[in-house]
């Protein structure tokens, strides 16, 4: 993986206008944005720093870069909230995620994740897609991320996470490093690395529909 030094060098916005050109690949697509946790719900918490600020973070570069190629863009939170109202349960916040995008007749649905473990050493990307589906979008995004951010990452893999499986449209859950690795939670922190990350799940949102 790239240390947050040399992610410095590199203008994803400048780079991401070159690539795509001044088209609108991804004009009349409707995404929905999902960043996990906020509010009460945290996520992990390590060295001082959030889960659910990461997450929400990189959604918002994520949807800016989305609304620029023509995406409407669905966020379903925009702030440190819960979903849920107060006093409700974990599977209500999650229901009500899942609600904002059966609601919206989206094209994909995209959670944004950091992931937290006991091991400190390990690091990069993993993307998930529901048990018993299409691994497509997850693949997809998976691939370019890993390439923006220059590791191998841990792959794509079905999982049954709440979001994913009650989602009827093709949908992905993406682990975007490890909270719990030091190095890299600096790195997931720092703004320039978190605009790295948008850009290559940008990459492979416009990779999945011109397939
Ligand atoms: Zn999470």
């Amino acid at each position: 993986m790239l240390h947050c030094d040399a992610c410095h060098q590199k203008d994803v916005d400048g780079c991401c206008y070159e690539c795509v050109g001044v088209s609108k690949p991804l004009l009349d697509k409707i995404v929905v944005l999902d960043p996990g946790h906020g509010g009460i719900y945290s996520g992990g918490v390590h060295y001082g720093f959030r889960e659910s600020d990461i997450n929400l973070s990189v959604a918002l570069k994520l949807r800016k870069k989305l609304a620029r190629l023509g995406a409407k863009v669905i966020m379903t939170r925009t702030r440190d909230v819960n979903l849920a109202p107060p006093g409700s349960t974990l599977g209500a916040d999650l229901r009500a995620r899942v609600d904002v995008a059966k609601t919206s007749g989206a094209d994909i649905f995209v959670s944004l994740h950091v992931d937290d473990v006991p091991n400190i050493n390990l690091e990069g990307p993993a993307s998930y897609f529901p048990e018993g589906r299409s691994s497509g979008l997850a693949s997809a995004i998976q691939t370019s991320l890993v390439n923006e951010i220059c590791t191998d990452g841990n792959g794509v893999s079905p999982a049954n996470f709440y979001v994913l499986v009650h989602n009827d449209m093709p949908a992905a859950l993406i682990e975007m490093g490890y909270l719990s690795n030091p190095a890299e939670a600096l790195c997931l922190m720092d703004n320039a690395y978190q605009n790295l990350l948008a850009g290559g799940i940008l990459r492979g949102i416009i990779n999945y529909f011109q397939k």
